[in-house]
């Protein structure tokens, strides 16, 4: 049985202050008390100490990184290493968001020289994949699923595949408060798990944790979680509000 991870990823938000606030007001609503969903907050990266220190005890909830370099340390200016989060207490690091690769040109070998430098430093992964609008209407999903999948996660191994978190996002229901249908998110689910398992073996297709992401809202997260194949939700904007995040979480909890 796979457990749920919910993540909300706040992207260029959110100041020390605020952080602080938002994890007060996500434990006064019990978040830190649910185990049998993994809660992960990704704050940027200058208020990453800030939730680890507001978090206290509620080691249930992780803090993940937006992004890393691959290298282990030097001259790159704005970068930040592996080694710095895990300095940081981080546990996971998103990776090839597709802000990431469409503003900042990321492709899957990139992402790919990234996520093996995430294991090696024992952080975890949540490697983004999705289609755009237009690749959709082309009928094409597969195909480029398959393809960032096969050159973000090419070269790991089993064990390291199933740590790793691959979350799909459309990239046209990212912030656009369009979601996918419930329908339409396990179908590319089910694909994703179909090529892992051909990647790696059944046991590494089963183990892997598939979060949806693309306009999750209370109002929906519910019926997204609860197809067969989506293990949990990567959340943008409805993260930045702690009692909207703290129902995402409780939706997960419901099957
Ligand atoms: C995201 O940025 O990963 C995301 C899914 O954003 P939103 O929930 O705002 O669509």
């Amino acid at each position: 049985m796979r457990k749920k991870i919910v993540a909300a990823n706040w992207k260029m938000n959110m100041t020390q202050a605020e952080a602080s606030r938002f994890v007060e007001a996500l434990l006064l609503r019990d978040v830190g008390e649910i185990t049998d969903v993994e809660v992960v907050i990704v704050p940027p990266f200058t208020a990453i100490a800030k939730v680890t220190e507001a978090l206290g005890n509620a080691q249930n909830i992780k803090v993940g990184a937006q992004n890393m370099y691959w290298e282990k340390n030097g001259p790159f200016t704005g970068e930040i290493s592996a080694a710095l989060l895990r300095d940081l207490f981080v546990h996971y690091v998103v990776l090839g968001h597709s802000e990431r690769r469409t503003l900042f040109g990321e492709t899957d070998e990139i992402v790919n020289r990234k996520v093996r430098v995430a294991h090696e430093a024992k952080l975890r992964p949540i490697a983004c994949i999705g289609e755009t609008l237009e690749q959709r209407d082309r009928g094409n999903v597969e195909k480029i699923l398959a393809m960032q999948l096969r050159g973000s996660l090419a070269g790991l191994t089993p064990k390291d595949l199933q740590e790793t978190v691959v979350a799909y996002e459309p990239v046209w229901a990212i912030g656009t408060g369009r979601t996918a249908t419930p329908e339409q998110a396990q179908e590319a689910h089910a694909f994703i798990r179909k090529t892992l398992r051909e990647m790696a073996d059944d046991t590494t297709g089963e183990h892997v944790r598939i979060q949806y992401g693309g306009s999750v809202k209370p109002e929906n997260a519910r019926e997204l979680m609860s197809q067969p194949d989506i293990d949990g939700a990567l959340v943008g904007g409805a993260s930045l509000d702690p009692r909207s995040f703290a129902q995402i979480v409780k939706a997960a909890r419901e099957r």
